[in-house]
């Protein structure tokens, strides 16, 4: 089989779940951030690993999403929308019980006009601004929103991956300045956040990228492996280059084996002659360009040819590529492509998608 193969830890999304939860008391609920399809590696396999778990408050982008994790979980879970209410989506909203997280004067009027009595949330912008009520909107609809009982207000930070930013003390600040005494769960931590201590928790926090296994939460147990096959040997004489734009040339004989994945996989062309496969501890480089689904790779030094080398294992993590290709751990596994062969492990259940 020419496919590569995409391995999803199950048990190990659970384990960091819980090890993100006992970071906090017990009166802070962990929530779970499934957006973008749980970050690339499926939202209804690794939803239903997180309620197995514990996780009882689910976080997405867009409407569609959640109807998705609702499919998924059944009834009970609440699954809140970050986009929040958006025209068009009132009947998803109602339908398949999400709760948006209101995040403008425009929302809260839709929300509460169309949707009356339907949970609902509210963002606060403290100075990110991206998402949310600025302190005089707030200030301005407080009272009025507030006696409709809204389930839950957040924030988020904008620079929790770096504990010692000021910007993570002016926003804790701003918040507790906006949401003191309002008698309403509190939310303004991700899994950056979690890190920086107890008083970024408030009621609920909202773990996402720990829980699959990326930075800030280095602690994580990993959760993906991606295993390459080997689909051609070629040995290759001095002078002899290989690949697109002759982007790598022989120095000395070598022997070239063509793995079975590229930049459609969402392995980006920045790897080319910089990321490593892995036989084992063993390092085999890129040579020459990643191509849509091909790489070539160095393996003159190993003494049997595998079946397959390791994209992304115990030695080549996924924070590992982020800094080859110069960015992040949730770029990484939001790429990861739709042609992989998918299995998810789990002590319990063992399958195939
Ligand atoms: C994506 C997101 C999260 C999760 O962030 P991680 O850094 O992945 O834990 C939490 N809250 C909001 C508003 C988000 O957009």
């Amino acid at each position: 089989m020419a496919t590569a193969s995409l391995t999803i830890d199950l048990d190990a999304i659970a384990a960091n779940w819980r090890a993100l939860d006992r970071m906090s008391d017990t009166g802070t609920q962990t929530g779970a951030v499934v957006k973008a399809d749980a970050y690339g590696l499926g939202a209804k396999r690794v939803v239903r690993a997180l309620a197995e778990a514990g996780a009882r408050r689910f976080f997405v982008a867009v409407s569609e999403e959640g109807a998705a994790v609702r499919q998924a979980l059944g009834p009970g879970p609440q699954i809140n929308v970050l986009s929040g209410h958006m025209a068009g989506d009132t009947e998803m909203i109602h339908d398949l019980d999400l709760t948006p997280m209101l995040n403008s004067v425009d929302q809260i009027t839709r929300h509460l006009e169309s949707l009356p009595g339907h949970p609902f949330g509210i963002q606060l912008d403290t100075g990110m601004n991206r998402l949310g009520l600025e302190a005089a909107e707030w200030e301005a609809v407080a009272a009025l929103v507030l006696a409709e009982e809204p389930e839950l207000v957040m924030s988020h930070l904008a620079c929790a991956d770096e504990p010692d930013h000021p910007m993570n003390a002016a926003q804790l600040a701003e918040f507790h300045a906006l949401t003191d005494g309002i008698g309403v769960p509190r939310s303004l931590a991700a899994t950056g956040g979690i890190l920086l201590g107890s008083e970024y928790h408030f009621e609920l926090t909202r773990a996402g990228v720990g829980l699959y296994g990326g930075r800030p939460f280095a602690d994580a147990r990993p959760v993906v492996a991606l295993a390459l096959p080997v689909i051609q040997l070629r040995e290759v004489a001095p002078g002899e280059v290989v690949g697109y734009s002759c982007g790598w040339t022989a120095e000395q004989p070598a022997l070239i084996a063509t793995v079975a994945a590229g930049y459609a996989d969402g392995l980006t062309r920045r790897y080319s002659n910089a990321a490593m496969l892995w036989d084992g501890e063993v390092p085999c480089p890129i040579v020459g360009r990643v191509s849509m689904d091909l790489i070539t790779v160095d393996v003159s030094h190993l003494r049997e040819i595998p079946r397959t080398l390791d994209m992304i294992g115990p030695m080549q993590g996924v924070d590992d590529l982020a800094d080859i290709a110069g960015t992040i751990g949730y770029e990484v596994l939001t790429s990861l492509g739709h042609r992989y062969s998918r299995r998810y492990v789990s002590a319990t259940t063992r399958g195939q998608v």
